[in-house]
C-alpha cells in the first residue's frame, strides 16, 4: 500500500486538508501492535487510507511497518524527510502515533544511546526517540500511544528497568496537551487490539475535521466506550465462574479463574469484542488473561499463571453459591427439556391428535 506522498504532492495535500499520520516506533517496541493493527476489520486500514469512510479527512499514513519509502529502492531519506518537515512546521496538521516505550537518555553511562531514528541533517548524527518527541508533540494536532509499552511502560519498565523504560504520560506528564486541546490518547494492549485503535484513530480524525466532540478518556487516558467494562463482564466463560465451576486444567471450557485468570479485574473489551473480525478474545480461545491493558502491567500480575491471591474469596464464595444454584438448575434444565403434561404424559400424547400412520 502506497501510504506516503512525495513532497511536492504533499505540500499541495496538505493545503486541501490532509491529515498525514507519523508513526513512531523507534522507542522500546517490538513492532507488535503495528502488526495487530495489519488485522483490523471494523474498520480496516484499508477502509481508513483510501476514504472509503463517509466524512474521513483524506489522510497520508507514513508508517515504517508497509511504507515502501522505508526500502532500499526509494531510500529512507525519503522516509525520514516527512519527520522533518513536521519538525520544521511544513506538516499540518498531522497525528503523531508512538508505538514503544521512551527510554531515559539521562541514565545511561557514556556516549551511545537507547533508542532512536534517523539523523540529524545538520550534525550527521542519530537523533534519539526523546528528542523526536520533544520536538513534535508540541506540533501534533494529538498524540496517540498504542501499545502498553508506549502508553505506561510495559514489558521494558518491569521491576528493574535498566533503560528507566516510561510511557508517552509519564514522558510528557499526564496533564499535558496538544496544541489542539487533546489529552495524549493511551491504546493499551500487549498488543493493542487491532480495531481498538482502527476505531480510536478513526475518531480522532473525525475529531480533527470538526465532526465529533472531545473524544473521552477514562483516568489512564483510555477511551472510555473502550475501556469502561472488565474482561470478565464480556467473557464467554462468565457462566462457569458464577456457578463455581473452574478449570483444573488447560483445555477445559470452564473459567479460568484458577490457572491464573485476572479477567473480573481488569479493563478491556477483548472478549466482548473477539480478536480478529469478532473471533477469539484470550479467554474465550482458553488463555488467562495476563491484565496487558492495565498500567500496573506486567509487575502486578505477577507471576503469570498463578491464581490471583484476590480471587479465593470471591472463588470460594460462588463455589459455595454455585454448587446449590448449579443442582437446582439441573433440575430446571432436566424438567424444560420435557414437553408440558398436558401435551406428553409419559409416553401418550394427550393432545387429542389423531394419528394416521
Ligand atoms: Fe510489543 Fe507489547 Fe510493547 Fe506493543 S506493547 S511494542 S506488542 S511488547
Ligand atoms: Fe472471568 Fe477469566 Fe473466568 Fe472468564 S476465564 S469468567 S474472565 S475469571
Ligand atoms: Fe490483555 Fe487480558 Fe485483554 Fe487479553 S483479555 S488482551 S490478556 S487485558
Amino acid at each position: 500500500m502506497s501510504t506516503t506522498l512525495e513532497p511536492e504532492q504533499a505540500q499541495q495535500e496538505t493545503d486541501e486538508g490532509v491529515v498525514h499520520i507519523l508513526w513512531m516506533n523507534g522507542g522500546l517496541s517490538c513492532d507488535g501492535d503495528s502488526v495487530a493493527l495489519t488485522a483490523a476489520t471494523q474498520p480496516s486500514i484499508e477502509e481508513i487510507v483510501l476514504g472509503a469512510l463517509p466524512g474521513l479527512p483524506k489522510i497520508a499514513v507514513h508508517w515504517p511497518l508497509i511504507d515502501f519509502e522505508c526500502g532500499p529502492e526509494t531510500g529512507a531519506d525519503n522516509f525520514i524527510e516527512w519527520w522533518h518537515k513536521a519538525d520544521r512546521g511544513e506538516l499540518e496538521p498531522f497525528v503523531l502515533v508512538v508505538e514503544g516505550s521512551i527510554p531515559n537518555e539521562a541514565i545511561h553511562d557514556g556516549e551511545g544511546y537507547w533508542a532512536g531514528f534517523g539523523n540529524n541533517p545538520a550534525t550527521g548524527q542519530p537523533m534519539k526517540t526523546s528528542e523526536w518527541l520533544d520536538r513534535l508533540a508540541p506540533k501534533a494536532t494529538a498524540v496517540v500511544a498504542v501499545g502498553t509499552c508506549a502508553t505506561y511502560g510495559g514489558i521494558h519498565a518491569m521491576a528493574g528497568n535498566p533503560t528507566g523504560a516510561m510511557g508517552v504520560p509519564d514522558y510528557l506528564g499526564w496533564s499535558w496537551k496538544s496544541k489542539a486541546g487533546l489529552p495524549i490518547v493511551c491504546v493499551p494492549g500487549c498488543p493493542i487490539h487491532p480495531d481498538n485503535l482502527s476505531e480510536t484513530l478513526v475518531y480522532l480524525l473525525y475529531q480533527v475535521a470538526g465532526q465529533a466532540p472531545m473524544i473521552p478518556l477514562d483516568a489512564e487516558l483510555r477511551p472510555q466506550w473502550l475501556f469502561g467494562r472488565t474482561v470478565h463482564e464480556g467473557c464467554d466463560r462468565a457462566g462457569y465462574y458464577e456457578q463455581g465451576d473452574f478449570a483444573k486444567e488447560y483445555g477445559s471450557p470452564k473459567c479460568l479463574v484458577k490457572l491464573g485468570c485476572w479477567g473480573p479485574v481488569v479493563n478491556c473489551n477483548v472478549p466482548k469484542r473477539g480478536w480478529i473480525n469478532g473471533v477469539g478474545g484470550c479467554p474465550n480461545v482458553g488463555g488467562i488473561c495476563i491484565a496487558c491493558t492495565m498500567p500496573g502491567f506486567p509487575d502486578k500480575f505477577m507471576p503469570f499463571m498463578d491464581e490471583p491471591a484476590g480471587s479465593k474469596v470471591s472463588t470460594t464464595a460462588s463455589k459455595v453459591y454455585g454448587t446449590v444454584i448449579r443442582r437446582l438448575r439441573k433440575y430446571t434444565i432436566n424438567s424444560g427439556n420435557k414437553e408440558p403434561k398436558w401435551r406428553h404424559k409419559g409416553s401418550e400424547l394427550t393432545t387429542g391428535y389423531e394419528k394416521v400412520w
